[in-house]
């Protein structure tokens, strides 16, 4: 079974207990752990697989939580840094029309600094990048240019989720963009929620949106469309995979644990040299990722709501 290398941040969501109030209002928050790379890494060894978590944490009380919890659910994070930097915080609260309000406080996770010596590990894994602070500056984004080289030297494959958020990226919308192009350019695999497919091609239209993207680079697209499942597309091969019926209470997390599960099942592939020609055997594994995305969606918070190998086959 191939390692899932996942790079970018771990950091502390402090989520408002009383939905209706916005920040202004709240008084009372939940210490909760989050970050997209940490949460996929984290849905990949919940199934059984080796998710290993490459990121900062300040070396304070909410850094140690941090890395226990991802451990707990079996992730190697020997390769975690720990940064004099405090560890990045966020602060969310919902409105009762499921809006976020969000404030962010960016710490360690932009002090991840590169380290070659993790290269030798490195060949004929897995490479996954969610962008979602990446992108913003720091030692980080220099050390996601290097590792992505370092992926496409080391025939590893290469996922990538941009991860955008509105909040971060107020009237800088096009630098976004920019920044996203050379991930989409070399990645083999790009997970998209509709929002960021249609804001990447500036196409509205989602089928021009994915071949405007495939001409990017990427071979394999899928874009999460919640509870409509997810539209796989490979070139001119094209078809939405339905997902399961499910009571959702709370959708975070939902496309981090859709992208997990369709990680471990490449990873365990004895090779991907023929899947970006395989749409069939994709199309299969994302019905599978749509199951993981709908349990996620049955629970409250990110990480205790990823569903074991057990309950995705029940
Ligand atoms: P995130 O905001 O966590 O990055 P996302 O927008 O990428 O998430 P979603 O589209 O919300 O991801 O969900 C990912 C997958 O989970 C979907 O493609 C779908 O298969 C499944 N899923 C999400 N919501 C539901 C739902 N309400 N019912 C059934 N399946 C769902």
């Amino acid at each position: 079974m191939k390692k899932v290398f996942c790079v970018g941040e771990l950091l502390i969501d402090f989520v408002a207990e009383k939905q209706g109030s916005d920040l202004t209002q709240a008084t009372i928050f939940t210490k909760k752990a989050g970050g997209a790379p940490a949460n996929v890494a984290c849905a990949i060894s919940k199934l059984g697989g080796k998710g290993v978590f490459i990121g900062a944490v300040g070396d304070d009380p909410f850094g140690k939580f941090l890395l226990d919890v991802i451990k707990k659910e079996g992730v190697d994070v020997s390769l975690a840094q720990i940064s004099k930097t405090f560890t990045t915080l966020a602060f969310v609260s919902l409105a009762e029309d499921g809006e976020r309000d969000f404030v962010f406080s960016r710490g360690a996770d932009r002090e991840l600094t590169y380290d070659p010596s993790l290269r030798k590990d490195f060949h004929g894994n897995i490479m996954h990048l969610g962008a979602a602070t990446a992108l913003l500056g720091g030692e980080l984004e220099k050390a996601y240019g290097k590792y992505l080289f370092d992926a496409l030297t080391k025939e590893m494959f290469i996922s990538f989720d941009p991860n955008f958020r509105g909040d971060l990226w107020k009237e800088n919308e096009q630098r976004f963009i920019k920044k996203c192009m050379p991930l989409i350019e070399k990645s083999h695999l790009c997970k998209f929620s509709l929002e960021e497919a249609q804001l990447l091609s500036g196409k509205d239209d989602l089928y021009q949106a994915c071949d405007f993207l495939h001409h990017v680079g990427t071979k394999i697209i899928a874009v999460t469309l919640g509870k409509e499942g997810t539209l796989l597309s490979m070139d001119k091969n094209k078809q939405v995979v339905p997902s399961i019926k499910v009571k959702p209470v709370d959708t975070t997390g939902a496309g981090d644990a859709f992208i997990g599960c369709l990680l471990k099942q490449i990873a365990d592939m004895d090779s991907f040299e023929h899947l970006v020609e395989d749409f069939d055997s994709l199309l299969a594994m994302v019905a599978m990722a749509n199951k993981a995305g709908a349990i996620t969606t049955t629970n409250y918070g990110a990480i205790p709501s990823l569903p074991s190998r057990s309950q995705l086959e029940a």
